[in-house]
């Protein structure tokens, strides 16, 4: 491609509300441009970044034995009201209707179309197993679309289902996928880690995120320093946390005068007792499927709730705040709150089990309680419900836990017979009895790694792609294209790399060089070859995007050097 031809409109203005590298460099880089909010036109580079990372994901799984397919983006509404999503979806499934008045969705994701095209076709268990996936438009009506690609409304995805006669058979093609993702990020020259991943309030079945290592990422990760231990804060563990001192000693359980004192710092300082020894309370408002109720959370003093496993802990919807009005009407002392007395629902996490010697709020204004004893609370009350933090200790190995930051990439999912059930998609075992699918799901955020590739590759000049999804591997750049020789010569070298099946483009535009530098950093080609001054006296250089290091190198070993740096492993 002859840049002085390419429809690559790069500009130096990041877009106003863009915080992020890969936000700034994909619209600035001449990518992708935003239609509305979280809609995105991909331009050619953009383009042909999305081709590769698709092109790679869809030779894996072909070779995994799955087999593409294309479904409708365009959903009947009547499906989701069959699995029972319609309702529960929310805001995020944009629902309209056509002329007819028919009801239709936007797919967020396809289990219920999948499960609809499969039922009735596939009847019998020597039909399975199955493994279909397409690579498709969703749209989600996210709440805050934001960072480009990486939240967008209208976002490209490749789903996988798995249909099968038994949960073992699931269970294999679970592994089988989770092996094949690891190939895929693996061949896109991604750094990432699979982890643990929430499974929502039913538990059992497993799931796994992929996740693209980047500080910038909104998901944070547990890791273990030793083992291959990892997960998702929201579904991580850990081993019970030791007393850090020596426990307090109270010689007896009555109420404290504190006034004013409220956070656990002051409190900690006040009674100078470490918090691990304090109880504290989180309250919030838990709504489920019909209704909405008060429910008291208790954790040691030293740690935090995390909201997602609290949630799957009472089998709630969603969990949000509560006001001070809220709960003083519900007869809780805001500020003060007592594992004691409560009308309303009360969980204690694990860390709190046999807690004796524990301060806790009084019910009561400006009142603790000291020399609590919390031993005597029914097991049930107790759940694991703190989020795990820097330092503590992995479940498996025992080893110091340290959290960091990772974009979601990728989803698998053992779902089992949810939406087979629902649905009413069945087939018949060996003993001729109707029984639902098991099913299992696998996602990839195909335009979100786009941007994920950049929040983790980058520097403060611009993109710089991994070679296997670079737009184009390497840019000749004319320094001066009024001069003959230097504009031959690149002309030539042109044609060579590309015989010799290099993908390459010559910046045969007549911009100064300095802007043409600008580009190639700012674009991110893993190489780039000038053709400059140094032509007269036989040399050219090479420059390695990455290290921007430039190395003189003799005009005629060129093409060889180009063709030895793109195929090196
Ligand atoms: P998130 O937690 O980031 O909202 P999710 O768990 O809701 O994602 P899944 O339903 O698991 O997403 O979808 C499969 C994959 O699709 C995700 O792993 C992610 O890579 C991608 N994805 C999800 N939502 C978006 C979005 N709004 N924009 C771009 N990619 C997305
Ligand atoms: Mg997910």
């Amino acid at each position: 491609m002859r840049l002085s031809q390419a429809f690559v409109p790069t500009t130096k203005e990041a877009p106003k509300d863009a915080a992020l590298p890969s936000h700034i460099y994909l619209v600035r880089g001449g990518f992708i441009n935003q239609v509305a909010s979280g809609i995105y036109n991909f331009l050619p580079f953009g383009k042909r970044v999305l081709d590769k990372i698709r092109a790679i994901i869809k030779e894996e799984l072909d070779n995994a034995g799955a087999q593409e397919v294309q479904l409708g983006f365009v959903t009947p509404c009547e499906l989701w009201e069959e699995s029972g999503r319609f309702k529960k979806y929310g805001k995020e499934l944009l629902r309209f209707k056509d002329r007819k008045e028919n009801c239709f969705v936007l797919g967020p994701t396809h289990e219920e179309m999948m499960v609809a095209l499969v039922r009735g076709r596939v009847n019998s268990y020597k039909q399975l197993p199955l493994n279909l996936y397409q690579i498709n438009l969703k749209f989600r009506d996210e709440a805050r679309p934001r960072f480009g690609l990486l939240r967008g409304r209208e976002f490209l995805m490749k789903d996988g289902y798995s249909f099968h006669a038994t949960y073992e058979d699931m269970e294999r093609e679970y592994r089988l996928m989770e092996e094949t993702y690891k190939r895929i990020f693996t061949r896109l020259g991604l750094e990432f880690r699979a982890v643990e991943a929430d499974v929502g309030a039913i538990g059992g079945s497993a799931s796994k995120e992929f996740m693209v290592l980047a500080q910038s990422g909104e998901d944070t990760i547990v890791l273990c320093s030793e083992c291959e231990y990892a997960a998702n804060v929201e579904a991580a563990k850990r081993k019970m946390p030791q007393p850090p001192t020596e426990a307090p000693e109270f010689s007896n359980f009555e109420p404290f005068y504190t006034p004013n004192l409220k956070s656990i710092e002051e409190l900690s300082d006040f009674f100078k007792v470490h918090p691990y020894f304090f109880v504290k309370a989180v309250a919030k408002k838990a709504v489920f499927d019909e209704n909405e109720e008060i429910v008291l959370f208790f954790l040691r003093g030293n740690d935090e709730l995390q909201e997602v496993k609290a949630k799957n802990a009472i089998g709630a919807d969603e969990l949000v705040d509560v006001t001070d009005e809220e709960l003083e009407k519900a007869g809780i002392v805001p500020g003060f709150i007592a594992p004691y007395e409560q009308e309303c629902r009360i969980v204690l996490d694990d860390a709190l089990k046999g807690a004796k010697g524990v301060i806790c709020g009084g019910n009561k204004k400006d009142y603790h309680l000291i020399g609590a004893d919390l031993s005597h609370f029914d097991e049930a009350l107790f759940a694991d419900i703190a989020a795990v933090k820097e330092g503590d200790l992995c479940p498996e190995c025992g080893a110091i836990l340290k959290l960091s930051k990772g974009i979601e990439v990728g989803h698998i999912f053992q779902l089992g017979t949810r939406y087979s059930e629902a649905m009413n998609a069945t087939f018949l075992d060996k003993e001729g009895k109707a029984k639902p699918f098991v099913m299992g799901t696998y996602g990839i955020g195909v335009s979100r790694l786009v941007a994920a590739a950049i929040e983790q590759n980058h520097d403060e000049f611009g993109c710089i792609w991994p070679k296997e999804i670079a737009p184009y591997h390497v840019t000749i750049i004319v320094s001066n294209t009024k001069d003959e020789v230097q504009v031959a010569f690149a002309n030539k070298l042109y044609e060579d790399l590309k015989e010799a099946g290099i993908e390459v483009v010559l910046d045969d535009r007549s911009e100064r060089f300095g802007f043409k530098m600008k580009d190639f950093e700012l674009i991110g080609y893993p190489y780039g070859v000038i053709v400059g001054k140094n032509l007269s006296e036989g040399k050219v250089q090479l420059v390695k995007r990455k290290s921007r290091q430039k190395i003189d190198i003799a005009k005629e070993d060129i093409l060889k050097a180009v063709i030895e740096a793109v195929n090196q492993k």
